[in-house]
């Protein structure tokens, strides 16, 4: 089922997710839904804050590009990115690695909005699957970006936290005009 998706400056945002201690059917289901969601919405990824629930669960899927990155191993094994994705992850935690690089963002829950962000170009993901599997992820290019960004979502930030002040100062309307529209 497509689910709704939440946009800024919506509260729940804002919120911590819960770190999922028990994978119920509720759970499964709602993976379930946030992947179609994101197909639906052509994204390459969604935290479970942006269809209304503050919990530590997100989907990613950037297989559309294999070039997208150099390598991703999971487990210390090479894989693609066609092996893992939708990649449905709860409970992670991530060791940003490599420089720090500026690229084009966009996110779901501001429609309109595209800005550089600077991450790392790199990273080690450990989070859980939904059959209990703990997987530990390497990778770069826009899979580290989008691993990334979700899991700032899982914990209440947004892209806008990290964009330059100049960045945000241009976008001040847009943002404001966001806020407005929000009943
Ligand atoms: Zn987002």
């Amino acid at each position: 089922m497509i689910r709704k998706i939440v946009f800024y400056p919506d509260p729940v945002l804002r919120q911590m997710g819960e770190e999922i201690t028990e994978v119920t059917s509720e759970i499964r289901e709602l993976a379930d839904d946030m992947v179609e969601t994101m197909y639906d919405a052509h994204g390459v990824g969604l935290a479970a804050q942006q269809v209304g629930e503050a919990l530590q669960l997100a989907v990613v899927d950037v297989s559309h590009d294999e070039e997208c990155v150099s390598y991703v191993r999971v487990n210390g094994e090479e894989t693609t990115l066609a092996e893992i994705c939708p990649l449905v992850f709860i409970n992670p935690k991530v060791e940003p690695l490599g420089k720090k690089e500026a690229d084009q963002e966009g996110c779901l829950s501001f429609p309109d909005i595209r800005s550089d962000i600077l991450r790392s170009g790199e990273v080690k993901a450990t989070v859980e699957t939904l059959d209990g599997e703990t997987l530990v992820i390497e990778t770069d290019g826009l899979f580290a970006r989008a691993i990334q960004h979700e899991v700032d979502h899982l914990f209440g930030k947004l892209f806008i936290d990290r964009m330059s002040s100049v960045r945000k100062m241009a976008l001040k309307k847009q943002l404001k005009e966001m806020r407005d529209s929000y009943a």
